[in-house]
């Protein structure tokens, strides 16, 4: 009844423009309307807003032509547009007035059985429609998407008293689907779930360091990554937002949250913010910078801290608590509750505040405790829940520590006593609920994390870098869990023990994992081991296992499909050019950047770069130049579509999802479509270009060199990957087979490895994340 074909958006803000970017991402023809702006060009406001929408450093849009899907225009000249729209969202400044009186202006338009929502992150349904007639209350929602639209996975959907069921069906089928957001329906209180433990989490964060007097530093050590929550920390955050907005938004939190309300206590505005916002300190936006500033320091990058006594930036200092480093090493976030320095002290105080705080919505606030835990993990990139943190802790635990400190025990924790949020129950995971008893977890049809259903499976094999599991059908599925994951012998080994398993035993084998990055390369520390030693010969066994274990895969007998989501780099990306079949997420990052730290793929990437290329230019030589300037400049591409014309995707083999929840089932339907039929294809030989274009290249490289596009030691890692991708100093014509092209590579890799340079370009990349010009 409610079919989504054709949208509009009305404000061109920063949601707005989001709203209207993803709808274009997913092939809707999108209508953006501001107001009219004063000069002649009364579209000015929207067409500024497209122009923000194509800025390379907020990409909004899987491609840039995707633009051409929005039509511009505004609220007094082009309502009439609306006339045929299916879903209108507004996204329009946070004001009741202006709402209600856009609605009905829309709704003097609109035609019947069209839907409109509200990106309102603070005021009631009740208070939007009110006075507005019955027809539309029926239709309208509200939408929550959360900024940057295009990637943050939480849409939180509210549905009004009024508000038809099909209506919210129908958004939460578009939203999931077309959208790929990560649907968590809300009941209509203040700050739905998302914001509500997540400015909660932030201003205690904040809160308790000011008091316990601790550093940004120090704090954001601690309310970071080691807690599976995003390295931004808090201070960081309270930057990256803005610290006028934060301020903004916990006041308006405020306002709209019953007295007895916990987050009272930590809602005012600390006198050095209220000092910050004054005097314009105030975050990443500003000019003066906010809690941190971007400075230069020694090699180039880094930032200063605001010093609290003086309001002056002093040097940052990066030294990390020893409990902090451990936690992020292990993945384990209750490593920062042992001991009994001020760290723990404070890491103690900001968790059980706010797990206590999360768990005290159910039932009121939600009836699911999955719901508050979705809406963190897909809201606010935490790894895990805050229930599945109550019970990595122990609940038992926990309800000791409280009673220790004298503090009350919320009653759903109570409830838990003895047991867990989250159980696996004859073979299946279960999660509790307020009555006490436990509920299967079930997900929309398709939708499955394997993070989840992992819970309910016994590793065929695991060590510590990689898993292999049999998820049933008779399909086996490598998942890697290093950290960053990051490759290194462990995870070669688990693949090829994995690969001979599946060969025998299953009918085809998956490689997905539900971590933020699918993995973002060889692990750089153990290279920087035999570099560092000057272990050339342990290098050349390190990446011929690389290459082997590769190749062993990509001539598996059954077929082998990858599902991966975020960064898929460098050796990352080696592992998914050796797939039969790769379904991308839309957000997906891949690129092969080894020349960034001086060296070249060598675990396959030249080769299947080369043979690709050869195959879309239809000749060796012109294939050759693409993979070495594409491989030269190290290019990613931010998304499958930009991965196409890099020879990264290949069309008609590859495909793309919108959902990253929806990957594991796809992949496996995809694998299981392709097994009955599946023959191994081999590559051939390749008739390579030789001396003359390696010449011709190095030339090239000597030419850049001196137009001062390209360091000395750009010239020297280029010089090797034109080695590979010409054959080097062979006649021309020369056929080589896949394994030269292995040698080639490892050849190529050692003599940059023996460099001085490139040893400084990884020492440099580990310890800042950003390449060394050298
Ligand atoms: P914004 O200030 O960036 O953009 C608002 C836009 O609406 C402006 O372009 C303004 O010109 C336009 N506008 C104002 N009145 C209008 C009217 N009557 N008709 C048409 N356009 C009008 O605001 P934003 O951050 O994009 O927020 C928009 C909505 O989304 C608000 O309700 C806000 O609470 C909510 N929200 C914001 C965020 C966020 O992170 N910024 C996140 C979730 C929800």
């Amino acid at each position: 009844m409610y079919d989504i074909n054709k949208a509009a958006v009305i404000g061109a803000g920063t949601m707005g423009l989001g709203i209207a970017g993803q709808l274009a991402n997913a092939g809707v023809e999108v209508t953006l309307l501001d107001i009219p702006a004063s000069g002649d060009n009364r579209n000015a406001i929207a067409e500024r807003a497209l122009e923000r929408l194509l800025d390379e450093n907020q990409p909004g849009l899987l491609h840039r032509d995707f633009v051409k899907r929005i039509r511009i225009g505004n609220i007094e000249d082009d309502m009439a547009l609306l006339a045929d729209v299916d879903w209108i969202a507004e996204a329009i400044v946070e004001r009741l007035d202006l709402k209600k009186a856009l609605y009905r202006q829309i709704d003097a338009v609109r035609k019947p059985g069209s839907i409109v929502s509200s990106n309102t992150s603070t005021i009631p349904i009740s208070l939007l429609v009110e006075g507005m007639p019955e027809s539309f209350q029926a239709e309208f929602a509200i939408t929550h998407f959360f900024n940057p639209v295009r990637y943050m996975r939480l849409l939180e959907l509210v549905r009004g008293t009024h508000t038809r069921q099909q209506v919210i069906a129908a958004l939460e089928a578009f939203c999931d689907r077309r959208l790929g957001k990560g649907i968590v329906v809300c009941n209509d209180t203040p700050g739905f779930l998302g914001n509500r433990v997540g400015v909660f989490a932030i201003q205690t964060a904040l809160h308790a360091a000011l008091q316990m007097g601790l550093s940004p530093e120090e704090a954001d050590s601690i309310f970071g990554r080691p807690m599976g929550i995003p390295k931004t920390g808090v201070f960081g955050l309270y930057d990256l937002i803005g610290i006028d907005l934060m301020s903004d938004v916990a006041k308006s939190l405020e306002s709209i949250l019953p007295p007895e309300d916990a987050f009272h206590a930590v809602a005012a505005e600390l006198p050095v913010m209220q000092r910050m916002i004054a005097e314009g300190y105030i975050g990443n936006k500003g000019t003066r910078g906010g809690f941190y500033r971007a400075a230069n320091v020694a090699n180039g990058i880094g930032r200063k801290t605001l010093d609290f006594d003086t309001f002056s930036y002093r040097d940052h200092d990066a030294t990390r608590p020893q409990a902090a480093v451990d936690a992020e090493l292990a993945g384990d976030f209750t490593l920062l509750l042992q001991g009994d320095d001020r760290y723990a002290a404070y890491a103690w105080r900001v968790l059980s505040e706010t797990l206590c705080y999360a768990a005290e919505l159910v039932p009121d606030v939600n009836e699911s405790l999955v719901a508050v835990d979705d809406a963190m993990k897909l809201g606010y990139n935490w790894i895990q829940g805050p229930h599945e943190m109550l019970d990595a802790i122990g609940v038992d635990n926990l309800i000791a520590r409280l009673e220790q400190d004298g503090r009350p025990v919320p009653e759903f924790i109570r409830t838990a006593a003895g047991q867990s949020f989250y159980r696996v129950h004859a073979g299946r995971l279960q999660y509790l609920l307020a009555d006490g008893s436990y509920e299967d977890l079930e997900r929309a049809e398709g939708i499955l994390r394997f993070s989840e259903q992992r819970r309910t499976l016994k590793a065929i094999e695991e060590n510590e870098a990689a898993s292999y599991f049999d998820i049933g059908n008779a399909v086996g599925l490598i998942e890697f869990h290093s950290k960053a994951n990051a490759l290194g012998p462990m995870s070669m080994q688990l693949i090829e023990s994995a690969v001979a398993h599946a060969s025998e035993h299953m009918q085809a084998l998956l490689i997905h994992n539900d971590a933020q990055h699918f993995s973002c390369g060889a692990d750089l520390t153990s290279i920087l081991g035999f570099v560092a030693s000057g272990d050339m010969q342990g290098l050349d066994a390190f990446l011929k296992h690389y290459q082997q274990t590769l190749m062993q895969m990509r001539y598996a007998p059954i077929p082998v499909v990858a599902a991966p989501s975020g960064l898929s780099m460098g050796g990352g990306f080696e592992v998914l050019l050796h797939t039969d079949k790769v379904i991308y997420h839309a957000n997906s990052v891949t690129g092969l950047v080894e020349s960034l730290v001086g060296v070249v793929p060598g675990g396959g990437g030249v080769k299947e770069m080369l043979y690709r290329w050869a195959e879309k230019e239809g000749d060796v030589a012109k294939g050759a130049w693409k993979a070495f300037m594409n491989i030269g400049y190290g290019k990613t591409a931010r998304s499958p579509l930009e991965a196409e014309p890099l020879a990264m995707f290949r069309d008609g083999v590859d495909s793309y999802i919108m959902n990253r929840d929806r990957l594991l089932a796809t992949a496996t339907d995809a694998a299981l479509a392709m097994a009955p039929d599946y023959t191994v294809s081999r590559h051939g030989t390749l008739r390579m270009p030789g001396r003359d274009t390696w010449a011709e290249m190095q030339d090239w490289l000597a030419e850049a060199h001196a137009k001062g596009l390209l360091t000395p030691h750009d010239v020297t890692t280029g010089t090797q990957i034109g080695m590979i991708v010409t054959g080097g100093d062979i006649d021309a014509g020369t056929e080589l087979t896949e394994n030269d092209l292995f040698d080639l590579e490892r050849k190529a890799f050692l003599a940059l490895g023996r460099t001085t340079e490139t040893r400084q370009r990884i020492e440099f990349m580990l310890e800042h994340g950003t390449p060394l010009r050298n």
